[in-house]
Formats: C-alpha cells, structure tokens, sequence
C-alpha cells in the first residue's frame, strides 16, 4: 500500500533502521529487530541508504524482506548522489518487482571531491520528479525536511522555497530531520504551511542514549540542545545507564509534547535498538494506542 493512502487515514507510528556495514550483522537485523520493531505495528518502516553505495544491496533486500515478513510498509530510501539514471532504473524496477511501493527520495550528503559523486540528479526533487515521469503509477513518494533549515541553505526562507518546489515535484509527504526542540518544529511548520506545503510533515525523532552519539548528532545536524538536557547528559556524562534513562524520558516527554499537538505521525530513529524502543513504546503505551489507532 502506498503510505499517502495510510496517512488520509490515520496518524503513522514509522521506524527508521539501517543496513548493518558487516553482513553478519544483516542477519541480526532481519531476524531480530524488524521482529521486535514489528510487534508495535508500524505503518512502515523505513531503510536507509548509503549514499556512497556500499550498503545499497542490502538496503534493497531489508526492504523487500519488511514487504514479505511483516504487516508494515517498507519506505526505501534512495539518494542521487549515488545514482545516475540507469541505477535509478535498475533499483525502481526491482522494488517494483518486490512490491515496494514508497521512497524516500534524497540526494544525499555531498562528499568533498565532486569526483566521488554522480551529477545527473542535482536535487531530492528531480530524482522524484525523474522517478515520477517514469514510474508514476508504481511509487509514492516522501522527502527530507530540517526544522533547524539545511545546514547548507542561506536561510529558513530559501530551504522553505525550495521545499515547496519538492512537493510541486510529486513528493507525497514529509520526515523531518530529527531535533530535540519541539518549538524549532512548530515553528518551522507554521512556516510551511504559510508557504502553501500542504502535504503531511512527519516528525523524526531520535532517543538519545550516550554523550558520543549527541555530540556526533549536533554536528551532523545542527539541532539545538535544550539546555535541560545539555545539563543532564554533562552531569551524568559517564554513567552509561542513567544517560539511557534520560534519553528514554526525554523522548518521550518529546513525544507526548507532539501527539498533544496533533502532528501528522511520529517517526522513530530507531538505530537499529529495538529494545531502545521497546522501552519508550511501554512509556506512551495507552496514549499510543489511541493515537495510532485507524480512523
Ligand atoms: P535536497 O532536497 O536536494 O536539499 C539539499 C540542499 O539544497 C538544501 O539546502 C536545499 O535548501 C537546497 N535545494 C533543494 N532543492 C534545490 C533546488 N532545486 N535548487 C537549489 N537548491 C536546492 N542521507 C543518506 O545518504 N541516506 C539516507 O538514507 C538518508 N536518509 C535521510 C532521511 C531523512 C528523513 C533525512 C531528514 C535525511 C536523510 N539523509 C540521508 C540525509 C540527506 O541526504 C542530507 O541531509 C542531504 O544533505 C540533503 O538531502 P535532501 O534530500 O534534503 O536534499
């Protein structure tokens, strides 16, 4: 099913994991955490890419797998760094083959060498809008959206602009960057909406669990730390389980915050720690249950 006709429905309650670098791995991934994830009864999940290709393969097979093994809709992530169009076809044909019927359409963190990259699709948008000519019938579409702005864009209004021009390229709905400032997210939606981007807008949201992994996150992203949490994670820094007790309390605090707002769904960086989530589903279970449930 195509996740847009889930979303006129319903609110979605989504995952995000990624291929494992080591193949030994894949098999953990594939007979563990999709099992553990499934049992929360995600509308789907989604598998990222490796925009340098090397984890492609296997994020083709996890997402075929999530088709044929659980009741979820798999979202393939696919980035046009990586790609030129005979690639996009040969991929578009197999998830089409498999039944994949979502993508997440991005053009992938840039590499310093402009040699180590394809040119043929410049932007997300026309990888969707090239997929969308080709392909129209097989395939919805998401995009990537920064609450914080792209830290490549001058501008919220010129990321803001060029995320309309995404939506007029076909793209059905929304994830967002994950952020841990819930304000930075309503306002940046307040803002698309005033712009005309009428589609649903997903939050993305991570747990943070360890010192490393938020530092590693700010710089990627450059979402603000509330200084609420900046102080628990200075203060317990080097104790390992109090940290993934905050994480799990704040998150869900997080997300409690966003169902009370009404967002359009809630989408998880999971990280592939299924008991990470395991844990933060039994914290909002009966809120949950009735957030997520079928209109
Ligand atoms: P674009 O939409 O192309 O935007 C990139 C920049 O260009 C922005 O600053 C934007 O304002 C600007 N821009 C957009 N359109 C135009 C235009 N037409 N003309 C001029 N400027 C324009 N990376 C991976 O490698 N693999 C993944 O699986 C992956 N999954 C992700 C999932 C989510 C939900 C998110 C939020 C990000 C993900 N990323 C992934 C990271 C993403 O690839 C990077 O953030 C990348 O730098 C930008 O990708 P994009 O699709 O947003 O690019």
């Amino acid at each position: 099913m195509k996740i847009p006709d889930i979303l006129r429905r319903k609110k979605t309650l989504s995952f995000e994991i990624f291929p494992p670098k080591r193949q030994e791995d894949t098999f953990v991934l594939i007979e563990d955490t999709i099992k553990e994830l499934s049992d929360f009864n995600p509308d789907f999940i989604s598998v990222t890419y490796g925009a340098l290709g090397n984890t492609l393969n296997n994020s083709v097979a996890i997402a075929k797998h999530i088709k044929q093994h659980t009741h979820s809709e798999p979202l393939a992530h696919l980035a046009c760094v990586s790609s030129n169009p005979a690639q996009v076809d040969e991929i578009c044909q197999e998830l089409r083959e498999a039944k994949v019927k979502n993508i997440l359409t991005l053009r992938g963190d840039l590499p310093a060498d402009p040699g180590m990259y394809h040119h043929d699709f410049c932007h997300a948008s026309e990888l969707a809008a090239y997929i969308s000519q080709h392909y129209s019938a097989d395939f919805a579409f998401a995009g990537a959206c920064y609450p914080e702005k792209h830290p490549e864009a001058l501008s919220m209004k010129e990321d803001i602009r060029y995320l309309k021009m995404k939506q007029d390229a076909g793209m059905d709905f929304f994830i967002t960057q994950l952020f841990f400032d819930n304000e930075a997210f309503y306002r940046f939606l307040l803002e698309a909406r005033k712009a005309g981007i009428t589609i649903p807008i997903i939050p993305g949201i991570m747990p943070v669990s360890n010192y490393k992994q938020l530092d590693g996150m700010i710089k990627v992203t450059g979402a603000a730390i509330p200084l609420q949490l900046r102080n628990y994670f200075d203060r317990y820094r080097y104790d390992k389980q109090a940290l993934e007790e905050i994480g799990i309390i704040f998150t869900s605090h997080q997300i409690l915050d966003l169902i009370a707002n009404d967002v359009d769904g809630i989408h998880l960086y999971s990280m592939n720690k299924s008991s990470f989530i395991k844990k933060l589903m039994s914290n909002i279970a009966y809120v949950r249950t009735g957030f997520f449930a079928q209109a």
